[in-house]
C-alpha cells in the first residue's frame, strides 16, 4: 500500500439501514443504498461536529468522490412510527388537531422504510489529507455512528481500511465478497461474484450516458439544502472469502470442579510455592486465580496464581465481558499490572463509598452522627 492513501473504505453492515434523501414529511422512504449525505454525516459524527458546526467541515469532504458496492442489498420493511411530541398536527383550518377523549394533541403517524439485513462497502476517495482525517475519526470515533438513522446501530466495525487506487472502481473491486458460514457450500474456494455497484463521476469529468444525477450532495446539515452528483451504474467481479466471525466455543466442560481432591491438592501447592502471600500485593493470600483453563482436571503450579480476596476480585471484574477463552488475566505479567491496580483503586473506593453511605444511612436513623466517631477514610 502507498505511503498517501487516496481511498478509504467504509463497512455499513446492520440488521437495520434507512437512507432517505427524498422526503423528511410522513412517509420516509430509504434509498437502495446509502447516500453521500448519509455517509458524509457519519464521517462528521465520528469527528464530533454538530450539524450547526458542519458548513465548514463539508467544504473538505465534498472534495471526495463516493462509491458503493452492494454486497447485500437487504430486505425492504415499512415501520409504523408515532410520535407523541405534543406540538400536534394542523387541520385544515390551520389549528391543532386534539383527540376527543383526551384533549391532547394527536400523536403523529408516520411510516418509515428500512433495509433489513443489508451489507455495503462505501469507498471515498480524494485528497490524501482529507482521507487521513476521516479514517482517524472512524477508527475512534467521538459520537456513535448509526446507518442513516440514529435506531440503526452497525454490526460491524464501519472502518475498513485505506488503499491507493487509480478510481472508485479498482477500489470496489479491490476487497473480497464475505460468504457466511452457512452460505460456504454455494460458493466454494477460489469463486467470484460481480456485484452491483455505483461509482460517482469526479466534478469536471466528461460525461457519461449512463449516468444519471442525484441530489445528494449536503452543503450544510439542519437544512435541507443538497448539490448534486453524477452517479454511474457499474458492475465489478470479486473473490469469494468465507468469513467465519463466531467465535470459537469456549469448553465449559473443562470448567474446574472445585469439589475435586484434584483441585485441593493443586490449590494447596500453589499457596504453598507462594508462601500464602498474595503474588501481586503481598499480603495474605486468601484464594488461587486460574491464569489458562487449558489443563483444567490437571492444573500445574504454573497456570495458578495466589492472591487475596480484592486482587482476586480485581482479576476476576477485568474478565467479565471480555470474551476471554482459555488465557485468563495473569496478575504476575507486568504488563496487565497497570490495568489491575486501576480496577483495584475502583474497588476500594466504591467500597468506601458503599460504607460511608451505609454510616450515612444509620446516622439518619439514630439521628447520631456517626462521622464524628469514625476516624476518616
Ligand atoms: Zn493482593
Amino acid at each position: 500500500m502507498s505511503s498517501n492513501p487516496n481511498t478509504l473504505f467504509l463497512r455499513l453492515a446492520g440488521p437495520m439501514q434507512s437512507w432517505g434523501t427524498s422526503s423528511q414529511l410522513q412517509i420516509r422512504r430509504t434509498d437502495e443504498c446509502p447516500s453521500k449525505s448519509g455517509v458524509l454525516g457519519i464521517v462528521l459524527c465520528a469527528m464530533g461536529i454538530s450539524r450547526e458546526d458542519s458548513r465548514r467541515e463539508l467544504q473538505h469532504l465534498q472534495q471526495l468522490t463516493m462509491g458503493v458496492r452492494i454486497d447485500r442489498g437487504g430486505d425492504r420493511g415499512w415501520d409504523y412510527h408515532t410520535t407523541g411530541a405534543k406540538f400536534g398536527i394542523l387541520s385544515a383550518d390551520g389549528k391543532i388537531k386534539n383527540t376527543a377523549s383526551t384533549g391532547e394533541p394527536e400523536t403523529q403517524l408516520s411510516r418509515r422504510q428500512y433495509l433489513y439485513d443489508a451489507s455495503f462497502l462505501v469507498a471515498l476517495q480524494g485528497p490524501p489529507l482529507i482521507i487521513e482525517s476521516c479514517a482517524n475519526a472512524l477508527e475512534d470515533p467521538v459520537w456513535p455512528v448509526f446507518l442513516g438513522r440514529k435506531s440503526c446501530v452497525p454490526s460491524e466495525p464501519v472502518f475498513s481500511g485505506l488503499g491507493c487506487f487509480v478510481d472508485l472502481s479498482d477500489a470496489l473491486s479491490s476487497l473480497p465478497w464475505q460468504a457466511r458460514p452457512g452460505e460456504m457450500e454455494r460458493y466454494g474456494h477460489g469463486s467470484t461474484r460481480t456485484l452491483d455497484a455505483y461509482t460517482e463521476l469526479p466534478a469536471g469529468s466528461t460525461h457519461s450516458n449512463n449516468a444519471r444525477l442525484v441530489y445528494d450532495v449536503p452543503r450544510v446539515f439542519g437544512f435541507h439544502s443538497h448539490g448534486s452528483r453524477w452517479l454511474i451504474a457499474d458492475k465489478v467481479t470479486v473473490k469469494v472469502e468465507i468469513s467465519n466471525r463466531r467465535p470459537p466455543s469456549v469448553p465449559w466442560s473443562r470448567r474446574p470442579d472445585y469439589q475435586s481432591a484434584q483441585w485441593r491438592a493443586a490449590r494447596s501447592g500453589r499457596l504453598v510455592s507462594d508462601d500464602y502471600l498474595c503474588v501481586f500485593c503481598k499480603s495474605e493470600a486468601q484464594e488461587v486465580h486460574h491464569v489458562t483453563y487449558e489443563n483444567v482436571g490437571s492444573e500445574t503450579n504454573d497456570d495458578l496464581r495466589s492472591l487475596c480476596k480484592v486482587c482476586h476480585d480485581a482479576c476476576t471484574m477485568l474478565e467479565y465481558g471480555r470474551g476471554l477463552q482459555l488465557r485468563r488475566i495473569d496478575p504476575s505479567d507486568p504488563s496487565q499490572r497497570e490495568e489491575i491496580l486501576g480496577q483495584i483503586n475502583r474497588i476500594l473506593t466504591e467500597r468506601r463509598l458503599g460504607r460511608r453511605r451505609e454510616l450515612l444511612e444509620k446516622s439518619r436513623l439514630t439521628g447520631r452522627d456517626f462521622f464524628e466517631a469514625t476516624p476518616s477514610t
